[in-house]
This record gives structure tokens, sequence and C-alpha cells, in this order.
């Protein structure tokens, strides 16, 4: 970060849609030496974060752990239940379905993409039409996004369920919860969903580094049935092994392990449902005091009704250049830094300049968002962009319970 103000001294505040803050506790839990990989304390610890990481996704199946990011997760999640030539589809909203759908086609599976666009949830009846039309069951699985880190919308999975169900359609859904896992309320096996794949750098505050594919009996049974699937990826020895190592295919992440052990410590001693209660209310504060910015001047919410929106991160329209000058301006002025724009327009293109995410997803509470959303007011005053007065009033209201 280029500070070029003494405003910007003091801590420094990353507030993008991911990896998002890091407590110092998961950094404190890193900080040691390299354990014994093959028996002692990291063994018993890994064994005690297993059920922990399903209590998060709300599901008593399996979960299989990688070393790599999200797409590692992507590539990890279709190589388990899908063979080159077989078909999936995606009803895809802003830019991360696309993403999944174009690492099948790297598979070599058939991809039935149906896009809905950049902002908006995808449409259950259109999906529902989809589903029916394919009465030879061509489609194998359903690859959707929960939350969508470019648009912030967020889909309805339980009606994504719902719709398989009253169509009779076998297939399977999975599940992308990158952004949203510990973030958003999200029922893994009350929703009916086969495989979820997430990472540990979002909601699970934990430096980029390991993923998880989450499955279910069905998809295991799918599994099964396998031509052939990657050694790498193959969950099976991960989710069931007989000895240590296979957890991870190799040497296990060691130092990520402890930080993860303490992530999810303060997931489990705050309680799942308060996390998702705790990002919901400092999401409406930041739509609170968007809503009075954006009652004059240029900025925009993406996504308008509040009912759709990711509890997890919010995409913002301010028009070139602002988006890039405030961004830049709070970067080197008062030490905070904001998401860049994604997907809704390419780099390159001056209209890049006009969009901006915020990421408010893990560790974040009260007076962090105050201070994310002071540092906008005071970057908007700065470089004089119009914005609607009282936002910061509207934003404390809905901290303060009012
Ligand atoms: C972040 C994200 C990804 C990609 O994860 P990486 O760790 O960057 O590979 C995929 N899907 C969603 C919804 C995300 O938010």
């Amino acid at each position: 970060m280029n500070k070029e103000s003494s405003l910007a001294q003091g801590r420094e505040y990353l507030a993008i849609p991911g990896p998002s803050v890091i407590p110092d506790v998961v950094l404190q839990a890193m900080h040691r030496p390299a354990p014994n990989i093959y028996a002692g304390a990291l063994v018993e610890m890994t064994h005690s974060i297993v059920p922990d990481l399903k209590r998060v996704a709300r599901t008593e199946h399996y979960v299989a752990m990688y070393i790599s990011n999200g797409h590692g997760a992507w590539e990890a999640a279709l190589s388990n239940v899908l063979s080159p030539g077989e078909t999936v589809y995606v009803p895809s909203t802003g830019r991360f379905g696309l993403g999944w759908a174009d690492m099948a086609r790297g598979l070599g599976i058939e991809t039935r993409v149906q896009d809905f666009g950049k902002a908006g949830p995808f449409d259950l009846e259109k999906v529902r039409e989809t589903l029916s039309a394919d009465k030879g069951h061509e489609i194998k699985a359903v690859l959707a996004t929960h939350v969508d880190t470019s648009s912030s919308v967020r889909n309805d999975i339980a009606g994504l369920r719902r719709v398989l169900d009253e169509t009779g359609h076998p297939a399977l859904l999975m599940v992308d919860c990158i952004a949203s896992l510990g973030c958003d309320p999200f029922e893994m096996d009350e929703w009916g969903v086969d495989v979820m794949v997430a990472g540990c750098q979002k909601g699970l505050m934990v430096p980029p580094g390991m993923s998880f594919v989450f499955f279910n009996d069905k998809a295991d049974a799918v599994q099964a049935q396998m031509p052939r699937v990657s050694r790498y990826w193959d969950w099976t020895p991960r989710a069931k092994p007989k000895e240590f190592y296979q957890h991870f295919g190799g040497t296990a992440p060691t130092h990520h392990l402890y930080g993860l052990r303490a992530a999810l410590d303060l997931i489990h001693e705050e309680g799942v449902e308060k996390v998702w209660a705790r990002h919901e209310r400092l999401a409406r504060a930041i739509w609170a005091a968007c809503d009075a910015w954006s009652s004059e001047g240029p900025l925009r919410l993406n996504i308008t009704d509040p009912g759709l929106r990711s509890h997890a991160v919010t995409a913002l329209q301010l028009g070139a250049p602002h988006g890039t000058a405030l961004r830049d301006w709070l970067s080197s002025q008062v030490g905070l830094t904001l998401g860049i724009g994604l997907g809704m327009a390419e780099p390159g293109d001056p209209a890049w300049h006009g969009f901006f995410r915020l990421g408010h997803m893990g560790h974040i509470n009260g007076q962090m968002i105050m201070g994310l959303l002071g540092g906008i007011e005071a970057g908007m005053c700065a470089l004089d962009i119009p914005h609607g007065s009282g936002a910061l009033g509207a934003a404390a209201a809905v901290i303060a319970g009012r």
C-alpha cells in the first residue's frame, strides 16, 4: 500500500471480498515451528477440524480438504462426479458461474450456460423450463453460485432444490459457497445440496491456500460409478482416510491447519447463527449508508432489492473515473483498501473505473464497518464526488439497533 498521507499510518484495513481480514488469533496460531506431520498434535487437531467444518456447512456428510484456492475446489468437485462428454447446466449470474463453467469446459464437460446477467439472481421459472425440457436427463449436474462475488447477488439455493424436485430431475445440485460460507445463511443438508465448494480465505478468515469440497451420499454414489477420477482430486481418501497423509494427498498444509483451527474456534464460540446475524446487521448498515449517499449524486448499489443482496460483499457503481479514484484515495490517504469492480466492464474500457466492491466477510465488527463507511465519506468529500448526506447517521442507527 502506498501511504502518501500520514493519515494512512496505523493498522490497514483490507475491505475486499477475499482474502478477508485475518484475525490476530489466526496469525498467532500460525506463528510456530514446523510440526511433525506423522503423529502428535497436528494429527489430533486435524481430526477435530473435520466435524467443525461440517458444522459451518450444516452437513452431517463428508468433507474433502485440498491445498488450493477456490479454483482448485471448482476443479476438484467437477473431477469427482463428471466425465468428459457429460453435460452440466449452469444458471449463471455475474461472473463466477461463468468461471466454473469454463473450468468444466477445460475438463471436456459439455456446458449449457443460461446467463441471468449482472444485476440479479437466476430466475427459477426459467430454470424450471430448462430442466423440464431435458426429458432425457442429459444434464448430470447443476452448477450454481450461492453468492456471486462480482454482482453481490445471493441466489436462492433452496428454491433451486425445489425446482429440481418438482421437475423430477435427478441431476446433482452443486453449489459454490466460496463467498458465502460463514457469512450468509446456508444449510447444505436441509436444502438438499449434493456438492458444495468453499475456500478458506473469505468467511473462514484464514490466508488463501486451503479449499473444501463437501459432498453427500448421492454424490458419493455417482463418484463410485465414475470410470476414472483424477488421483489428486479424488475425494475418497481425503474424506475417508485410512492414514493421516491421505487427508491431503501428501504433506499436510501444516500452518494453515493451525490457523483454520483458531478460526473455527472463533466461529463456534460465537455460534454460526450469530455469525450470520452479525453479517446481516453489518450489511444492512452498509446499505443504509449507500441509500443515503445515492439520494444525490452517482453512487448506485448494483443489486436494488435488499432481499437479494449478499451479506458478505456489496457491488457498487460510482461512474468512471470516480470508482478507481476513490479506491486510490482511500488506500493512499487513510489506509483502507476497497475491492475492484469485477465483470461489470473489461479492464482497458474507461467504464471499468466506475465500479468497486466492499468486502464485509469474516472478522468484521461494528466499528470496522463505521470506519469503512467513514473513510468512503471522507474520500467522496476529498474528491468532490456528489453524494447525499446522513449516510453515517443512517449506518450508526442500524448498528445501534434503531
Ligand atoms: C473468490 C471466489 C472464487 C474463486 O476463489 P479463488 O480462491 O480466488 O480461486 C470462486 N467463486 C466465488 C463465489 C468466489 O467468491
